[in-house]
């Protein structure tokens, strides 16, 4: 845990209108402290307030004060009371000794100085006072920080975050059957359970992490450069779920369970004193919904958290159950009314039997590293039902989304060829779909994967061009052999004089590289009728089909549009376009 209080140098102030004395003995001490001198008593006083000293070195006789007053004024400001003054002087009188400490100093050196024994006592007075400090700011049953000492890390690290632009986290945790435990098993019991929660909650710290004891029955964990609230959320159950664990004592079982508050800076909390505010009205809240719960002071924040949890899990549920469901969206080859093949699309029925959109899943999933199996799951289920489509006497393939989550996996290329086996599809009837984004990101890496892919018989398809990095650069450097023209191009492309300028340009770029186009979204004639103008012959969109399960696409293919559009291999008077390669 940190705790960089006392990792800091401690500070020594040293006093003398004698600069060769100054020297001396800022000389013998200056491997033990952080040292500052100052020439006269008011130069002292001044630089006391800035330095904050653990110990002052002060000659008594000055001519501007004398030691015994600036030890007064340092006696009677709080700001520099707590310094250990040790006074050094000629005189020999036990008269000044005892002076010396009725004004509050608490030992004394003789001039001339022997340095040896002068620094002993400099070195012992500094252990002292860094001992008493480490005492001051932690809580001797438990060992952690105290609330002082969690207040200046709590402002040390809000100075740093201020810089950084980062999150921090105050979670003030609260037992809730403590008091119980302590007034019916006695104290020496209630101590020992709350050393056992001490060392419970410092163990599932972060180094970076902090954890206090405020007092009673109340902690508080702070946690720097926090990243998205659900690293928050998971810690708070963790930590609900650590303090919940049964407790043995004396051969006695004991249940503890507490209530959390949880406040953020910056969302809502701007500094020390309202993280601490924050963090306490949340955890009133946690408390009256009941046992080991948490709570966010902000309400906004708890509701965009809850909502989320509940989709992972939700979403982990439906993995488990196999309720994931994959539609398929034909491409039509719209100059000679071919199937070319079909694009698989994830679908997710909740309980209620509600469709609910990828869009609004893929990114947690994303997040979370659901995708990965959630990725397996679609390509696999698409690989098998392009196989029984290849049975049923049609020759297509099959484009599957990979997200840049997946295509970055170690495993991923492995994961692609166990799956080809698996389902017994050849690699040229799949087509995986990635965006430029993915390829931008690790450009040695992807080419890697991509060449492999290629090796493997896989074709790749770039998803939503235009909307991205469009480089010419990279199309050439990368084994690519599909563009898909996103479809916000082709939504507005009859309207907008500079999408149809886009699609125009890109249709051009892709013909020139011997690319396969495919347009996105095409919902009308009039649009079907421009881009076959401008040269783009392979279409997905609801004017051809919606996405649709599997059996409602295998009569899709064998009946109704038999008559207007065929799948490729029943027509035999036209080539096959940009298909087998
Ligand atoms: P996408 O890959 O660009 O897929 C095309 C989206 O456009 C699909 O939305 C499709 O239903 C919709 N669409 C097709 N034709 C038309 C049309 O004529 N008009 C309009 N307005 N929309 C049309 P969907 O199925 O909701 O998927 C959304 C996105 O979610 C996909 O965009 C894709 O990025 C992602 N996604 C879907 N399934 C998977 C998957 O299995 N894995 C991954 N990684 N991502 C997926
Ligand atoms: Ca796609
Ligand atoms: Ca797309």
């Amino acid at each position: 845990m940190r705790d960089t209080t006392f990792g800091v140098q401690p500070v020594l102030l040293i006093v003398d209108d004698q600069v060769i004395d100054l020297k001396t003995l800022s000389t013998a001490v200056r491997d033990l402290a952080q040292i500052h001198i100052a020439r006269s008593g008011h130069e002292a006083l001044e630089i006391a307030r800035q330095c904050r000293p653990d110990v002052v070195l002060l000659d008594i006789e000055m001519p501007d004060m004398s030691g015994f007053e600036v030890c007064r004024a340092l006696k009677s400001d709080p700001e520099t009371s707590d310094a250990a003054v040790i006074f050094v002087s000629a005189h020999t009188h036990t008269d000044n000794e005892l002076r010396a400490l009725e004004y509050g100093g608490v030992d004394f050196i003789q001039k001339p100085l022997n340095i040896p024994i002068a620094r002993a006592h400099i070195k012992a007075h500094l252990t002292l006072r860094n001992e008493a400090k480490r005492l001051a700011r932690h809580d001797a049953l438990t060992g952690l920080p105290n609330r002082i000492l969690m207040h200046e890390l709590t402002e040390q690290t809000l100075h740093k975050t201020r810089q950084n632009h980062e999150q921090v986290a105050m979670l003030l945790l609260d037992l809730h059957n403590f008091k119980i435990i302590n007034d019916s098993m006695g104290h020496a019991v209630g101590d020992l359970v709350l050393r056992e929660v001490a060392s419970r909650l410092s163990r599932s710290l972060r180094p970076m992490d902090a954890v206090s004891r405020q007092g009673g029955d109340e902690f508080i964990l702070l946690l720097p450069e926090v990243i998205g609230f659900d690293v928050v959320v998971d810690f708070a159950e963790r930590t609900l779920a650590t303090v919940a664990l049964p407790l043995l004592i004396q051969g006695n079982r004991y249940d503890l369970s507490a209530s959390i508050g949880i406040s953020l800076f910056p969302e809502d909390s701007s500094d020390v004193e309202s993280l601490y505010r924050h963090a306490e009205s949340a955890m009133y809240q946690a408390k009256l919904s009941g046992r080991n719960r948490y709570c966010f002071y902000s309400a906004h924040i708890e509701t965009r958290m809850r909502a989320r949890h509940l989709l992972e899990r939700h979403m982990r549920d439906a993995l488990e159950e196999g309720v994931f469901e994959v539609f398929y969206q034909a491409k039509i080859n719209a100059q000679y009314n071919q199937v070319m093949g079909m694009e698989a699309l994830i679908r997710w029925r909740n309980s209620d039997g509600i469709l609910i959109s990828p869009a609004d899943f893929i990114p947690l999933a994303e997040e979370t590293g659901l995708i990965i199996p959630m990725g397996k799951y679609v390509l696999l289920k698409a690989c098998k039902e392009m196989r029984k489509i290849h049975e049923l006497g049609f020759c297509m393939t099959i484009s599957v989304n990979i997200s840049a989550v997946q295509f970055r996996e170690e495993s991923f290329l492995q994961m692609v060829k166990s799956i080809l086996v698996e389902s017994e599809l050849e690699a040229k009837f799949l087509e995986l779909e990635i965006t430029e984004g993915v390829l931008a990101r690790d450009i040695d890496n992807s080419r890697e994967t991509l060449f492999n892919l290629r090796s493997l018989g896989v074709r790749i398809a770039i998803d939503d061009f235009g909307t991205g990095y469009s480089s010419l650069a990279y199309l050439k450097r990368f084994p690519i052999d599909v563009l898909k023209i996103d479809q916000s191009f082709v939504r507005d492309m009859l309207t907008d004089k500079s999408d149809s300028a886009i699609i125009e340009a890109i249709i051009k770029m892709g013909q020139a590289l011997g690319l396969e186009l495919v347009a996105e979204g095409v919902e009308t004639q009039e649009q079907a009728a421009a881009l076959l103008e401008q040269g783009c012959q392979i279409m997905q969109g609801y004017l051809y089909s919606r996405p649709v399960p599997f059996a409602q696409m295998c009569s899709f293919l064998s009946s109704e549009f038999k008559a207007n559009i065929l799948p490729a291999t029943q027509i035999e008077d036209v080539p096959p376009v940009g298909f087998e390669h």
